[in-house]
């Protein structure tokens, strides 16, 4: 991962930061960095080491190696509470036996800050972050998504650098969640802060992201936009975690300067060309290679009936299973010479509407639309 030059529009910095807890690496060579005012999520599975990296961040446990610099200055030998950051953690630690307007001041009390300050500092941000009439409400008076709201106000207003934010909508029904996404993102937009934001659901991420890294046990696999990781996948893993795709196992068969005939195990034959792919013409994969494909649902092109649509890979097949749910529907196709079943995004038309299993469809793929990858 690239480093960038040191300066004052980057927020945060990590250099080849590694943590170990035994003999296991937690973390291991993480490079990256954030520009100022910028959403940037770390997305992985389950124990890939987004808390680490984060609580490494926060100053709660230190590096074995590299350096974490915040605005071009290195945090090493800072204490937590001394660091330009503030942490919103999943279970939101927010005092219940005090007011919204106590939890909220409770920081600034404690940096010493004057009375009056205080007092039109927390209404302020009580209104910046829509709730200007609850500062005497006690927290158990307050909803999910209000707790969730406050939890950052208190935060926020002790204008830290950057904001960390531990998967804070972990805890919240689906609804809430969906409705957060969206929030967050507008108050971060609206304070300008810096967001770090971990996660393990990728709709979480893209939906709200700048620039999202994905995490794989313990190294960054790709660091990109949104559109790029969904588009780009830079390797398997990024291809089979972001977003759902077909995907197969097959060998080379023939190749050209163009592209591939290839024969996947279960059966299928297809093509696979450029662009879509990094296929040079001196690519070095050769006939019998072992390659992995990758094909996302929506870039199937489907036709009802026997009319086949006018793509490169074309095959007739008969619907399996319709799984409808609005507007991402999807439907299960079984091709006649191959054993897989493909999952072929629904398109919204009137003539779907209709479809169900048995019926006779005819589905395709550019042959660029295919990404593959070495096994
Ligand atoms: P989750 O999404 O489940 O919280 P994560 O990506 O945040 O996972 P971490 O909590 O960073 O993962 O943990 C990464 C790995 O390091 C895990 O295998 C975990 O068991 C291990 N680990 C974390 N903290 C410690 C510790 N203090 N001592 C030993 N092992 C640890």
């Amino acid at each position: 991962m690239q480093l960038q030059a040191n300066n004052t529009d980057v927020d945060l910095e990590c250099r080849e930061v590694t943590k170990s807890f035994g003999h296991f690496a937690a973390v291991q060579e993480v490079s990256f960095s954030i520009p100022s005012g910028s959403f940037f999520s770390i997305l992985g599975p389950s124990g890939c080491g987004k808390t680490t990296l984060l609580r490494m961040v926060a100053g709660f446990q230190s590096p074995d190696h590299g350096d974490i610099l915040i605005k071009g200055k290195s945090v090493l030998n800072t204490p937590p509470n001394r660091r330009p950051v503030n942490m919103v953690f999943q279970h939101l630690a927010l005092f219940p036996n005090m007011t919204v307007a106590e939890n909220v001041a409770y920081g600034l009390k404690r940096r010493g800050v004057a009375k009056t300050d205080i007092k039109s500092r927390v209404e302020d941000m009580l209104s910046r972050v829509g709730l200007p009439d609850s500062g005497d409400k006690q927290i158990s008076q307050l909803s999910g998504g209000q707790k969730q709201r406050i939890a950052i106000a208190r935060c926020l207003v002790l204008n830290p650098d950057v904001l960390l934010l531990d998967e804070p909508l972990g805890a919240l029904d689906l609804k809430l969640r969906e409705q957060m996404k969206v929030e967050l993102k507008h108050l971060q937009e609206k304070f300008g802060a810096t967001f770090i934001y971990i996660t393990h659901d990728q709709s979480e991420a893209l939906v709200m992201s700048d620039q999202v890294a994905v995490m794989n046990a313990g190294r960054f696999e790709q660091v990109g936009a949104p559109q790029e990781l969904y588009y780009e996948p830079a390797s398997r893993f990024v291809a089979g975690f972001v977003g759902e795709s077909n995907r197969w196992y097959g060998v080379i068969q023939e190749r050209d300067e163009k592209g591939f005939n290839v024969q996947c195990e279960t059966g299928l034959k297809m093509r696979i060309d450029r662009p879509g792919n990094d296929l040079q013409v001196s690519h070095p994969w050769g006939v019998g290679k072992k390659l992995e494909f990758y094909l996302r649902p929506e870039s199937i092109t489907v036709t009802l009936g026997d009319t086949a649509p006018a793509t490169t890979n074309r095959y007739k097949g008969k619907v399996e299973s319709v799984l409808f749910d609005g507007a991402r529907s999807q439907m299960l196709v079984r091709l006649p010479d191959a054993i897989e079943l493909l999952n072929v995004a629904l398109p919204q038309t009137a003539e779907f509407r209709r479809v169900k299993k048995g019926d006779v469809v005819s589905v395709g793929w550019m042959s660029g639309q295919v990404r593959c990858y070495e096994v």
